[in-house]
């Protein structure tokens, strides 16, 4: 049977791409083709930012307390079909399904922030700034916004932004990883309930032709991007010289301390479930694992011992604690990245390379995989693997590790597992990185705070989620009024 060819949504239909050419979608955990989605092309994005330009002028004049009745119905729809879209994310994305299901609550999460707006919104005021003269700021939407979205959160990362826009009283478009447009297509099928106005909410598929006609579009006003640091940068410096305002999300390589009176059990149990959940593609995956001092003596061995514990299998195995590598050329790419390591001299205290998965011989798996004394000169040390991969470092005291982590080049998030308050301040304080853990594997912070991330892990100044996004989709206009008493007493 030929699998189906998928459409994009604008201005309220399911519509073909004008481009011509399709890829394939494969499931990473089997190698089937499930769906074919449009490289993208300049119309599409074209005809969505027309559509979406044409809806504005009468969304922004919808009062924001019927605008977030539409997030309400979103809400519901999204907890009322949780299963079936954690399926279809598991089956395109490869991760597990309870991993998929995470994702919708996370997405739920910031609907539910986004439906504050009435409040978040709220201006400024100050009565008699001068005799007779109040002043005040309103916030207005911007007009049209536009996300694009990586391949490993095909449903949450979407939600980061677009709830927050369109509450404000923009009108939007997502474009979603054309790794994983099956998901996002999915959710928009089911959101047509919801009876939005058309040119609202439009979704178009594609990968970088989609996404420069997005940069160079004159009706599109924002951009929300997550994804790779190179591509990050590049969406940052091209969107903001064609004047629009940008936030780009990008990669990570976090770093994860562990202090010698960190509680044994616990941390080695989260150690595993941050470096091996989403099979270590997630950009707070811990990555460089740093033992100090006797950490070393005391965690190595119970390290390994959770890592090997970990069952790979097919997302949606019930059995399944770890899934697939999202395509069989990152699969290659962090194979390459180990063998390298190896050969210039790293240890592999565990080898996930040249596993199988029963009845799953075509997917594209790699078990937990742990490095130790990787060469400086090794691309594993520097580079984000992005895979199911822990380097395991050591290092005398606290200031040495956080030295080590503030030379890297990223400042995704960076944790540290202890039982000294002292240790535990010091490093919030010196650490460079945005989102921080103690005793925390995945500091994935919740929606109404800001989704940080410093140095090459985010490019723009106001971040996702919470009272940013609000801020990032609404532009603040100042009116200083004069009612003289002299015009005024006539009533
Ligand atoms: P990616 O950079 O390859 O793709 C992201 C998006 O950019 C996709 O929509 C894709 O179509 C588009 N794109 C890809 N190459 C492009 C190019 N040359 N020009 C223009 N657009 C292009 O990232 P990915 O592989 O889908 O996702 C994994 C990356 O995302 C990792 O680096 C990960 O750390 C990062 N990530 C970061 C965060 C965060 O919050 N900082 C969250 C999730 C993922």
């Amino acid at each position: 049977m030929e699998s189906k060819k998928l459409k994009n949504f604008i201005n309220g239909e399911w519509i073909e791409s004008k481009c011509g050419d399709y890829l394939p979608v494969e499931d990473p955990g089997t190698g089937e083709i499930i769906s074919n989605v449009p490289l993208g092309s300049k119309e599409d994005v074209e005809l969505a930012a027309h559509q979406a330009a044409e809806a504005y002028g009468t969304w922004r004049n919808v009062p924001v307390e019927k605008r977030i009745q539409y997030l309400f119905k979103m809400k519901s729809i999204l907890e009322n079909n949780a299963d079936e879209i954690a399926s279809i994310c598991t089956k395109e994305c490869g991760k597990t399904f309870s991993e998929s299901k995470a994702e919708i609550v996370r997405a739920i999460e910031n609907v539910e922030v986004a439906c504050g707006i009435p409040t978040l919104m709220q201006g400024e005021f100050s009565e008699d700034i001068a005799t007779g003269i109040d002043e005040f700021v309103i916030r207005q939407p911007l007009g049209v916004g536009a996300c694009i979205a990586p391949f490993n959160f095909p449903i949450m990362i979407s939600f980061w932004f677009f709830p927050y826009a369109l509450a404000c009283g923009n009108t939007y478009i997502v474009k979603p990883s054309e790794k994983v447009p099956e998901t996002m297509t999915r959710i928009f099928e089911l959101f047509e309930e919801l009876n939005l106005p058309k040119g609202v909410l439009n979704l178009v598929h594609g990968g970088k032709p989609a996404v420069d006609a997005i940069l160079e579009h004159p009706a599109i006003k924002a951009i929300s991007f997550v994804g790779s640091s190179n591509v990050a940068k590049y969406v940052y410096s091209k969107g903001t010289a064609n004047g629009k305002r940008v936030q780009a999300q990008g990669g990570a390589k976090n770093p994860l301390v562990v202090m010698e009176d960190a509680n044994l059990d616990t941390t080695t149990r989260i150690i595993a479930d941050s470096v091996y959940g989403c099979a270590g593609q997630r950009c707070l995956a811990a990555s460089t694992i740093i033992l100090v001092g006797k950490a070393k003596e005391k965690f190595k061995n119970k390290i390994i011992e959770a890592a090997k514990s970990k069952t790979t299998c097919y997302g949606l195995d019930e059995a399944s604690q770890m899934g697939a590598i999202i395509t069989k050329e990152s699969k290659n790419r962090i194979l390459r990245i180990i063998n390298e390591a190896e050969s210039k001299g790293a240890h592999l205290l565990l080898d996930g390379r040249n596993q199988k998965v029963k009845n799953y011989e075509n997917g594209n798996f790699i078990f937990p995989t742990i490095l130790e004394n990787v060469p400086q000169n090794a691309e594993a040390d520097t580079t984000e693997i992005f895979g199911p991969v822990m380097n395991i470092k050591y290092r005398n005291t606290l200031d040495d590790a956080i030295d080590l982590i503030n030379s890297g080049r990223y400042g995704n998030a960076a944790c540290i597992f202890t039982s000294n308050g002292g240790a535990a301040r010091k490093f919030r304080r010196d650490v460079l990185a945005g989102n921080i853990g103690v005793n925390i594997g995945v500091p994935a912070p919740v929606a109404s705070f800001p989704f940080s991330g410093w140095k090459e892990s985010f490019f723009g100044d106001l971040h996702g989620q919470s009272k940013h996004a609000v801020e990032f989709y609404t532009q603040t206009k100042v009116v200083i009024e004069r009612w003289h008493d002299e015009w005024t007493r006539k009533f």
